[in-house]
């Protein structure tokens, strides 16, 4: 039979599981330390456990992180890993270089961002989404999620990523428990220690989960991939658009603004010819007045096979210089290794689609 993971276990059930073993709950508190704070793997290092308690979680126990299948080095610096799971599902990981000095996390500029995956492949299938043509293989376990991160720290040190986006493979909020139980040891001081506002968690606006996180109180920044300002624009490039209605999704978004007191993102990617008018600009502007916000406008990525297109670059210029004068806060998103197809949306399609060939043979 085998052992059970240790990784990504909540700091309760830890204690619980080292009261079951008959040991103090305390215990399951150092052991948490261990993991993510020290990292420390083999039970014959905890030196301030016992000799006989490690060897009681030798018996019962594992400590197994991920293994990376693959890595890519974009010529801007940003890396990709793609991860091979238990059960051969694939994720991938990507990590950005800040943009101001463009180094590699292996420099440790401590500026990186860490773009995680908390599902494999994806069943929301917005239509612009290479994961989405996937579909959903399966959600990461919380362990998985955390792995992630806990794999560029082993790599690269303390200072691989200082702050991490949940942008990578999947919709977080619909594998919420998992998503949640990773955020909680991401952020515990004697976890992973990532201060939560560091966090981003994006989502394609799944309406009852975002009232749902705003209880759990957890304190990450919540993004918004918006795409379009209205229900009917929205739910032709959304297929999710038509369950959860924009004026809905906004009062939850507004909600969440509020009780975090941190301002949320809106992701807008321009398509040419769909949503990079003066139309779309005014849209935009009225949907978000009045909530504090940043909105990243962010160039379509090409999928190969999917049909749309990307706007020239004086378009996306002309287009966040006019949203710049009616809201705030609006970045144009330079989109980071495509040439090793790590940028948004891209995510393992590729493999994926040599492994379903390879299957069908
Ligand atoms: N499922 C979540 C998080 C993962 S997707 C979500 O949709 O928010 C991360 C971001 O990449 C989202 O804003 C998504 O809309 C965007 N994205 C997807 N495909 C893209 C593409 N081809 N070009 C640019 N951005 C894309
Ligand atoms: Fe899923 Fe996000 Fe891609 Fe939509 S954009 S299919 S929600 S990963």
């Amino acid at each position: 039979m085998s052992k059970l993971n240790l990784i990504g276990l909540p700091k309760s059930e830890l204690e619980t599981r080292l009261q079951d073993l008959g040991e103090k709950r305390f215990h399951g508190r150092q052991l948490f330390k261990w993991l993510y704070s020290v990292r420390q793997y083999d039970f014959e290092l905890m030196t301030d456990l016992s000799k006989e308690l490690r060897d009681k979680l030798s018996d019962s126990f594992e400590i197994s992180g991920l293994k990376a299948e693959d890595h890519k080095i974009s010529v801007d610096g940003t890396e990709k890993f793609l991860f091979r799971l238990d059960d051969d599902k694939p994720i991938e990981t990507v990590v950005i270089p800040s943009e101001e000095e463009d180094r590699r996390p292996s420099a440790g500029s401590g500026r990186n961002t860490a773009c995680i995956s908390s599902q494999s492949g994806c069943a929301v299938g917005c239509f612009f989404c290479a994961t989405g043509t996937m579909g959903l293989l399966r959600d990461l376990t919380a362990g998985e999620i955390v792995g992630q991160l806990m794999f560029l720290r082993d790599k690269y040190g303390p200072s691989a990523f200082s702050n991490v986006v949940m942008m990578g493979m999947g919709e977080p909020l619909l594998n919420f428990e998992n998503v949640i139980n990773a955020i909680r040891i991401m952020t515990d001081e004697i976890g992973l220690n990532i201060s939560p506002k560091k966090i981003v968690l994006s989502t394609s606006g799944i309406t009852p989960k975002i009232k749902k996180l705003a209880e759990e109180k957890v304190g990450v920044r919540l993004a918004l991939s918006l795409h379009a300002a209205t229900q009917e624009k929205r739910q032709v490039i959304m297929p999710i658009a038509k369950t959860f209605k924009l004026d809905n999704l906004m009062k939850a978004v507004r909600q969440y603004a509020d009780s975090s007191k941190l301002p949320v993102t809106f992701e807008y990617i321009l398509f040419d010819g769909f949503n990079d008018t003066r139309q779309d600009i005014e849209d935009l502007s009225r949907l978000v007045r009045g909530l504090r916000c940043k909105i990243n406008v962010i160039a379509y990525n090409r999928v190969p096979g999917l049909d749309f297109k990307r706007p020239s670059d004086d378009k996306i210029n002309w287009f966040g210089r006019e949203l710049n004068q009616k809201v705030k806060a609006v970045t144009v998103r330079q989109s980071r290794g495509r040439d090793i197809e790590a940028a948004c949306g891209q995510l393992a399609a590729r493999k994926f689609e040599k492994d379903r060939v390879s299957a069908q043979i």
